[in-house]
């Protein structure tokens, strides 16, 4: 997952889709991604919370090995306006390699004024992007 989001700050769009499940890849992913690569200035990332990959028992007699993972994650970004991804990520493990399946869009994150901010200025909230 953090792997994924160092692409997105990157700008590896190779990556990302290499690490996006095959039958969840769709026509014109590219362009979309070297466009939102291009515009988007990515700020910072916080994971929330993990599922570690159970062995999937339901489905485990044709997919050897497979395991699945989820992971809650918050990422900061500029395009120029702040915003942010508020994600559940639902994971699948196979032959040694993670893929990204797809995932829920959850309500953005407010952060208290006193909080640092997310943008990773240093400042509380209340005196950066919270103003
Ligand atoms: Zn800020």
């Amino acid at each position: 997952m953090r792997s994924r989001y160092t692409a997105y700050h990157q700008g590896d769009v190779d990556y990302l889709i290499a690490t996006h499940h095959p039958t969840q890849r769709y026509g014109g992913q590219r362009a979309a991604l070297v466009q939102s690569v291009a515009t988007t200035r990515w700020l910072g990332l916080r994971v929330l919370a993990t599922e570690a990959g159970q062995t999937s028992d339901a489905r485990g007699a044709s997919q050897e090995g497979e395991r699945q993972g989820v992971v809650e994650f918050v990422a900061y970004y500029e395009d120029p306006k702040p915003g942010q991804v508020h994600e559940r990520s639902r994971f699948v493990r196979q032959k040694e390699r993670w893929f990204y399946v797809d995932g829920d869009a959850l309500p953005p994150l407010v952060p208290k004024r006193g909080d640092p901010c997310w943008c990773g200025s240093g400042k509380k909230y209340k005196a950066c992007h919270g103003r």
